[in-house]
């Protein structure tokens, strides 16, 4: 999972296209039952300074152009916008290769991390579909996806993601305990991507829980 040596900065997208992504993905996370009720929320950068970030307590899967709002990355966030939009800020200031950012509440993300939060990250090793995240190209390796305690702090939790992930450039997503799966990539599709490889990571790990009791 390791990050290119150059990693190109996304091209920016109006925000009508960066909705429009938005929109399909909440759907397709939706239907997943990735996001119940009005959990989960979304983001796609729009250019160096500026991303769309959906609105706070709608349903994911009944997204609208409405529910997106566009908001300044050095700013507070609008009214509004979701109560953790801290959280998509700081990846897409960190880390200028980011082009989306998507949060889910699974149930196998939300049992997992609070199962295994006192291990501070759950090591997946020798899977195949490892190969789906980032840069991997094998299933012979390791790949470590920090847990963070959960807080009702945002900005408070934001800067502690943000300070410990600077010392893990390769890392495309973390877990909150007892909460959900943050993923990003370098496109709205490559966040995707991870996203659907780690829910289905996490499923292998808790399976194999179940079986080794
Ligand atoms: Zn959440």
């Amino acid at each position: 999972m390791s990050a290119p040596a150059v990693a190109p900065t996304p091209t920016a997208i109006s925000l009508a296209d960066a909705a429009r992504e938005i929109v399909e993905v909440g759907r397709f996370l939706s239907v997943r039952n990735f996001v119940p009720a009005t959990s989960g929320n979304f983001s796609r950068r729009l250019d160096a300074n500026h991303a769309a970030v959906t609105r706070s307590g709608v349903d994911k899967g009944e997204l609208v152009d409405a529910d997106i709002l566009a908001l300044d990355l050095h700013a507070p966030p609008p009214p509004g916008s979701s109560a953790e939009t801290h959280l998509h800020l700081h990846l897409y200031r960190d880390r200028p290769h980011v082009a989306a950012v998507l949060h889910t509440h699974s149930m196998v993300s939300a049992l997992l991390s609070q199962l295994r939060q006192g291990e501070g990250e759950l090591l997946l090793r020798g899977y195949e579909l490892l190969k789906a995240l980032g840069d991997t190209r094998t299933h012979e390796t390791t790949v470590s996806l920090r847990i963070f305690p959960n807080d009702q702090d945002i900005p408070r939790l934001a800067a502690r993601v943000s300070e410990e992930l600077a010392r893990r450039p390769e890392a495309v997503a973390y877990l909150i305990a007892g909460h959900g799966l943050y993923a990003w990539g370098r496109s709205m599709a490559e966040a995707r991507r991870h996203t659907v490889a780690l829910e289905h990571l996490l499923t292998y790990e808790l399976e194999t829980m179940k079986v080794r009791r």
